[in-house]
């Protein structure tokens, strides 16, 4: 396998309409994947049609992307983010909505005082931002607004009135929960029952809110481009008016419609106004076109409402596909639910009809999502050419979810290219290429092929390593020999067995060592074992040094090279340097960074004083502060390789390594005295990305406990002193911690 660099892109500045459903994907990485593996021009299909943001930007990007969508709510955004109204139409609609008349009242009026809440401190009328409820409860438990007229704002307690308005529109509920069942299932329909279970996820006062506007819809007389647009205001308050948002925030991406314990009920009139600037967007518009009309060779999108396998036959004969591309497709059950209910109530039942099954199902486990997944590789391999490269990214990895991906290519014939892994928190990018056209005979799991590949890693790594990290390892050794599923296999036996492969390999080896406070294996950190005595190598191998290590040596050797780099030129630097499984977290460089370089204008440099000249001279300073110390101590100072030697009688008292770097590994490697005898000297500058190391290598902070660890401005205090004892010595060295100079880093 021929691991590729870790493409980086950016989060986007404005995560978009209905992102806590959407794929957490960064920008710029399709567009600098594209143009090394297809002409710009060409076909380019995405048969998960997951994430709008990935199909657009191929398509700005310059090429025909066939994408295939079968939800349609994940269509609607597709076509309102690749061309979205005019801002004027999104505002004519939404006043055009405010002044339908109500009764006697305009519907905006209306709808606004459903949140009108009496002000704690002055009294008057104001809407709250939204209502705070605990579940099962039959009315708010408090409120929270900002008063516009005294600006007392914050979280308060429910009034009389406040509790008085939730029961008023609670007595009507049913009305309007039988009008929003009736949008989505016939009265008679078998799946109704399933619909009115969605829909236990409306409060009363949002349900009523949405229905009151929808009902209103077909009345309005709007432009097709002005229906869209408030269609999409609407998508915008149907996902706020549910129940999914918890208080305070914590589930922020919802995967199972599970009712939490406090919620917030939102103001839905201040998301419709909110939605208005979530759907503008600055940037051009995409041509969108349906399939089977074609595009032109500058590129656009060209949707496929439907299923792979309902069009392979056709784009076979038709349109030479030179890459796919895709966000895996991950399963939830909140928003595919939720997309039955919403497509229903603005589109009506015709709409909902294909996606049905959406609503039927609750559980999806792994193995159902990788048999699904074949499902869609093997047509996808049926209707690619030999070599055809496949580009996936995996957003929210887990180790269960990279093995339904990996299982789910690797039966249907892909060969896996290479996979580059950042950490758990950002998409992991996976290579494979369309295969050859041959039965695969799969070899049978071996448990030694894995215990070594995962070895292999962490002696590669040179510290311990996430259980993801180590995972992938192992998954990489068996798709290497088509060792995932056996072809008598069903999907949630073979990953199961993969699951205890991987397990048993890192449980029943000695060389592996678990650094975790909880009992399950895919907790905490891997790392190896380290031999008895000080700092050194596992028996047996040469170990690199750690991964921080070379990722701090390669960060300043490039900022000599390269003063003045923008962040994203470090990472192009780097990532090749160490691709794959070892691509660095963005915590780590910037741990490196904060401590070698400051920013200008954007552009990092390093601090004069970590220049490598002066560095030098610093060094040599250092060095005769040591001797001079030692001195009044009684001590001489001899020179031993790297070691700095403090002897009386010819006995070695106290050795000392100095470092300019933060390179404690390296120093614990080159010390060949006793641990509890040596002093590692640092800037006080590199203390933090010290201290960071230590937190993210359990294996480095346990050797350099036995150690001291100084910084250098204690030995230019300590030849201040007017009286030095060893006493006085001592003390000083056992009171320079390194966990003071600790700042915010990140921690991953
Ligand atoms: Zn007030």
């Amino acid at each position: 396998m021929d691991f590729q660099p870790y493409i980086p892109g950016m989060l986007p500045a404005e995560p978009g309409p209905l992102a806590r459903f959407t794929p957490p994907l960064e920008e710029g990485v399709i567009s600098t994947w594209l143009p090394l593996h297809a002409p710009k021009g060409s076909w380019v299909l995405d048969p998960f049609g997951f994430s709008s943001r990935l199909v657009i930007e191929a398509a700005r990007t310059g090429y025909r992307v066939l994408v295939t969508v079968n939800n349609p709510i994940t269509r609607f955004l597709l076509e309102m983010s690749a061309n979205p109204p005019a801002e004027t139409d999104f505002k004519a609609a939404f006043a055009d909505l405010a002044a339908v008349k109500k009764g006697e009242e305009r519907l905006g009026a209306h709808l606004q005082s459903l949140y009108l809440t009496p002000c704690e401190k002055c009294g008057s009328e104001i809407y709250a931002d939204s209502f705070l409820w605990r579940k099962g409860a039959e009315v708010p438990y408090a409120r929270v607004y900002t008063c516009p007229n005294c600006e007392d704002a914050g979280e308060r307690v429910v009034t009389p009135q406040d509790t008085e308005k939730a029961k008023q529109i609670a007595a009507t509920d049913a009305l309007h929960r039988s009008r929003a069942f009736e949008r989505v299932a016939a009265l008679e329909d078998g799946d109704r029952v399933y619909a009115e279970e969605a829909i236990e996820h409306y409060l009363p006062r949002p349900l009523y809110f949405l229905t009151t506007i929808i009902n209103r819809l077909d009345s309005l007389n709007l432009t097709p481009e002005r229906r869209r647009a408030l269609n999409a205001l609407i998508l915008v308050a149907c996902d706020a008016g549910n129940t999914l948002w918890d208080h305070p925030s914590g589930r922020r991406r919802p995967k199972q419609l599970n009712v939490p314990a406090q919620f917030r009920e939102h103001n839905l009139w201040i998301q419709l106004e909110r939605g208005l600037s979530q759907w503008t967007e600055t940037a051009s518009s995409v041509l969108v076109e349906a399939w089977p009309q074609r595009l032109p060779e500058s590129g656009g999108i060209c949707i496929y409402e439907g299923r792979l396998k309902d069009l392979a036959e056709e784009v076979k004969k038709a349109i030479p596909i030179k890459a796919v591309i895709g966000s895996l497709p991950r399963p939830n059950q909140a928003f595919w639910t939720l997309s039955a209910l919403w497509a229903g109530w603005l589109w009506g039942r015709e709409a909902v009809e294909p996606y049905k099954p959406a609503l039927r199902r609750r559980r999806y486990d792994w193995a159902w999502n990788a048999t699904a997944s074949n499902a869609t590789f093997t047509h996808l391999f049926g209707l690619c050419h030999l070599g055809t490269p496949f580009f996936g990214l995996l957003s929210e990895p887990e180790p269960a979810f990279l093995t339904s991906a990996l299982t789910a290519a690797s039966a249907a014939g892909f060969d896996l290219k290479s996979i580059a892994l950042r950490t758990e928190h950002d998409p992991i990018q996976l290579l494979w290429t369309c295969g050859e056209h041959l039965k695969r005979q799969p070899n049978a799991a071996e448990l030694e092929e894995v215990r070594e590949a995962i070895f292999a890693h962490l002696v590669e790594r040179g510290e311990p390593a996430s259980y993801l990290h180590v995972h992938a390892a192992g998954l990489v050794a068996l798709v290497k020999s088509h060792a995932l599923k056996q072809n008598n296999q069903e999907f949630d036996e073979a990953l199961r067995s993969t699951q205890s492969l991987i397990q048993t390999a890192l449980e029943e080896d000695p060389r592996f060592v678990h650094y975790s406070n909880g009992e399950s294996v895919d907790t905490g950190l891997w790392g190896l074992g380290e031999a008895p005595g000080d700092g050194a190598p596992p028996a047996g191998t040469s170990q690199p040094e750690s991964l921080s290590d070379r990722v701090e040596i390669a960060i300043v050797t490039f900022l000599q090279k390269h003063p003045n780099s923008i962040y994203r030129e470090i990472e192009q630097d780097l990532y090749p340097r160490f691709p794959g499984l070892l691509t660095p977290s963005m915590g780590m460089i910037y741990a490196v960074l904060s401590s070698y370089a400051q920013k200008e204008n954007g552009e990092w440099k390093l601090r004069p004083e970590d220049v490598a000249a002066e560095r030098r001279n610093e060094l040599t300073r250092i060095t005769r502060l040591i001797e001079a110390i030692g001195k009044r101590l009684g001590y001489t100072t001899r020179k031993q390789e790297k070691n700095y030697l403090w002897e009386q009688n010819g006995r070695v008292e106290r050795t000392f390594y100095i470092l300019a770097s933060a390179l404690l590994g390296r120093a614990l490697a080159e010390t060949s005295y006793p641990l509890t005898q040596t002093i590692i000297v640092i800037p006080g500058g590199r203390a933090a990305l010290a201290a960071y190391k230590a937190q993210r290598d359990p294996s480095l902070a346990s050797r350099i406990k036995e150690v001291q660890i100084v910084k250098y401005r204690l030995l230019r205090t300590l030849i201040e002193l007017p009286v030095l004892t060893r006493e006085t010595f001592e003390e000083q060295i056992a009171g320079d911690p390194l966990e003071k100079s600790k700042s915010q880093l990140m921690m991953f």
